[in-house]
């Protein structure tokens, strides 16, 4: 199965592996510089958003 790499759009830090085909949304902290980031995704799609 094919997965997405998902990056923390402030650091780069990698966050997880999306599979494709996944739908939902989650809100994550970064590791590393602590930011929530909220991701959607749909298929293929991803968008990443933050408050
Ligand atoms: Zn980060």
């Amino acid at each position: 199965m094919k997965s997405t790499a998902i990056y923390c759009q402030y650091c780069h830090q990698r966050l997880f592996d999306l599979m494709s085909g996944t739908r939902g949304s989650i809100e994550i902290k970064c590791s590393r510089c602590r930011r929530v980031i909220r991701i959607t995704f749909s298929g293929n799609q991803v968008k990443e958003s933050s408050e």
